[in-house]
């Protein structure tokens, strides 16, 4: 097949890391028989250096009009002036907007060899294969704000239909692997918990029969998730549980440089990035770690371009590279670390 992939390689550690990721898609493309073409675009704290605003209107043409996004990082101290008019950020937030993304998913999968790098304990974490699904465009973030000298209020809603896409998403998912979903609320005290919850349970037994559904309160789930990971297969939730839930899931791989990332959509275009930020304290050194963005670019084979022996190949190649012990500085001993590039050339030479 022939793809067009829109490539945001942003601040700080992106360019190296989606520099280092590139090679590996060319190198799979070979061997599979297809052809990918890369587009570059500005977006974050570089697109305010060279267009005035984080997102400029070409990127996100390019964007709507690519296959697949794969983007770095965005952000910096440059540009984190509080009082500054626009920031890097932003552009992450219009593009999601702009391309209709509205479910977040991010695969949690200790590996063996870097079990050592999570504060968690090793015996629970042998076996962890979990998804979270969180919904990105509604809830409390978005909802309406107020503020007056003496309170504020920040307002939470969702209606039936945001629920439906993002949980029909996250069923649809749980099916293709081991066929459980949790769907994590606030039952007991939000009325749209409620509606979440009687939205799933509809969704669910109308639509996936075959998939077992599950409910958790979102404080339960906090714990359950560190107590026992092993018990979870997909995990969806709204916005500001997903958004709390994920960065606690991402304790249980270790290093941030091993956790990728999809924003889906009802379109087959996705932005495919790695969970950590731009990295500033290690930027231009080329030390950073590329599994995190090499994983992105499998699941974008995966879920924009439905290449899934490529994204298993990708995947097996970052296992195996691991198992090496082919580590970066974030999970080497020290005077042990290979470089960025180097690491990336050993998932290509591991390739099948
Ligand atoms: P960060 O994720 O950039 O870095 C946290 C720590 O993890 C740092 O010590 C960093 O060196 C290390 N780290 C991150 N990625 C690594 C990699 N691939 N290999 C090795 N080490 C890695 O978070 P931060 O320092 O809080 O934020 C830095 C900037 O990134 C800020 O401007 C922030 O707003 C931005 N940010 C962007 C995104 C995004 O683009 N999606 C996400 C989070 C933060």
């Amino acid at each position: 097949m022939h793809a067009n992939i829109v490539v945001l390689p942003g601040d700080g550690i992106g360019p190296e890391i989606v520099s280092a990721t590139l090679p590996v898609l060319e190198a799979v493309a070979a061997r599979h028989g297809h052809s990918f073409s890369f587009q570059e675009h500005d977006i974050g704290g570089i697109a305010i250096d060279r267009h005035g605003e984080p997102l400029p209107a070409s990127t996100l043409e390019a964007a709507k009009n690519a296959d697949a996004v794969l983007l770095g990082a965005v952000g910096g101290p440059k540009w984190s002036d509080p009082n500054a008019k626009v920031r890097p950020e932003q552009g992450l937030l219009a593009i999601r907007k702009g391309l209709g993304l509205f479910a977040n998913l991010r695969p949690v999968r200790p590996h063996a060899a870097a079990l050592g790098a999570s504060p968690i304990k090793s015996e629970l974490l042998e076996g962890v294969d979990i998804v979270v699904v969180r919904e990105l465009t509604g809830g409390i973030y978005f909802g309406d704000k107020t503020r007056s000298a003496t309170d504020a209020s920040d307002l939470c809603r969702y209606t039936v239909a945001e629920i439906e896409r993002v949980v029909r998403s996250a069923a649809a998912l749980a099916r293709s692997r081991r066929g459980h979903l949790t769907s994590v609320d606030k039952a007991n005290v939000l009325e749209t918990s409620r509606l979440w919850r009687d939205v799933a349970a509809r969704v669910v037994r109308e639509e996936f029969p075959d998939v077992t559904l599950e409910h958790q309160l979102v404080d339960s789930m906090a714990m359950h998730l560190l107590s026992r990971p092993r018990a979870y297969d997909v995990i969806v939730t709204e916005n500001m549980f997903g958004d709390i839930l994920t960065d606690e899931a991402s304790m249980l791989a270790g290093s941030l440089g091993l956790l990728a990332s999809a924003s889906l959509g009802d379109g087959k275009v996705g932005i495919y990035e790695p969970i950590h930020g731009s990295a500033p304290d290690i930027a231009g050194k080329g030390i950073a770690n590329p599994y995190a963005t090499i994983l992105s670019a499998a699941m974008l084979l995966r879920h924009s371009l439905g290449l899934e022996a490529e994204a298993a190949a990708v995947e097996a190649a970052v296992s195996s590279a691991l198992d090496d012990r082919v580590f970066t500085a974030d999970l080497a001993p020290a005077g042990q670390a290979v470089d960025t590039t180097r690491a990336a050339q050993a998932v290509i030479e591991r390739l099948r």
